[in-house]
């Protein structure tokens, strides 16, 4: 589990666009953060940024007790869920979660096993001999959460994971997600434009609008202020 702690972040690209102004903010110890607000606000930038796929123009990121400004993302000790999946088609669902511990020296066996006990985990293991293209959307997504969680990061990241299922779906893996992290206790920062996913997921939600954070607090904060 991991804090993470914003000091004046700010994201300028390189065409002069401010997509993200000075934002300061803490995430604690396993929280579950949920960053709201409509298209182009800036949410996938901040997101980008706390995963070092986006360099930061200005201020401080630090997590755990590392300032990470230029730490590579492979050193930071997350795992990222894509609203895309990001899965390799040619691999099997196996190979797949198991592509999380690659470039790690990890004996086959514990491989073999971690990826087991994820697939366990997510209700996959009648189908980890398949390839994505046979698989349910809902089933895509919980291959790339077990890619993720196969690694024990200290910190999650999802980029709109839910985006492309359909309403049933949606609803059933936001109950899934949420059971998983509180399961793990791994500190969640999750992106969406979704108000009923910021509503029921989170413990804290950071609301952005226009580059700029609007406001900070839990659901009955955030949706019943008068
Ligand atoms: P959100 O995730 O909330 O939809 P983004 O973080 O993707 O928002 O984008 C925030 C703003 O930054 C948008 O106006 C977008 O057009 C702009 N933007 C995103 N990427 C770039 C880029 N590489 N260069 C310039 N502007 C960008
Ligand atoms: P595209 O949308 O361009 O077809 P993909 O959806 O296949 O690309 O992948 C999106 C991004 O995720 C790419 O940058 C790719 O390198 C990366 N990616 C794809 N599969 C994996 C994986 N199994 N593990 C980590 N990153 C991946």
């Amino acid at each position: 589990m991991a804090q993470v702690s914003l000091n004046n972040v700010r994201k300028v690209y390189p065409n002069g666009f401010e997509a993200v102004k000075p934002a300061s903010f803490r995430i604690e110890d396993g929280e579950f953060v949920v960053l709201v607000g409509p298209s182009g606000c800036g949410k996938s930038t901040m997101l980008r940024m706390i995963a070092g796929l986006e360099d930061i123009s200005d201020g401080a990121l630090t997590i755990g007790d590392r300032v990470v400004n230029d730490v590579d993302p492979a050193d930071r000790d997350i795992a990222m869920v894509f609203q895309n999946y990001a899965l390799y088609p040619h691999m099997t669902v196996a190979k797949n979660i198991g592509y999380g511990l690659k470039n790690r020296k990890i004996p086959a066996a514990d491989i073999a096993a971690k990826v087991q006990e994820a697939a366990t985990m997510l209700n996959l293991t009648d189908y980890l001999d398949r390839k994505p293209s046979q698989l349910s959307g809902g089933q895509r997504q919980r291959v790339a959460m077990g890619r993720a969680i196969v690694r024990d990061p200290s910190l999650f990241l999802f980029d709109e994971p839910l985006s492309n299922l359909d309403a049933k779906l949606r609803n059933q893996m936001r109950i899934e997600i949420k059971a998983l992290q509180r399961r793990l206790g791994v500190t969640s920062v999750y992106v969406t434009h979704d108000q009923v996913e910021a509503m029921t997921m989170a413990d804290r939600i950071i609301v952005m609008n226009a580059g700029r954070i609007e406001q900070i607090g839990t659901p009955a904060e955030v949706y019943h202020s008068p």
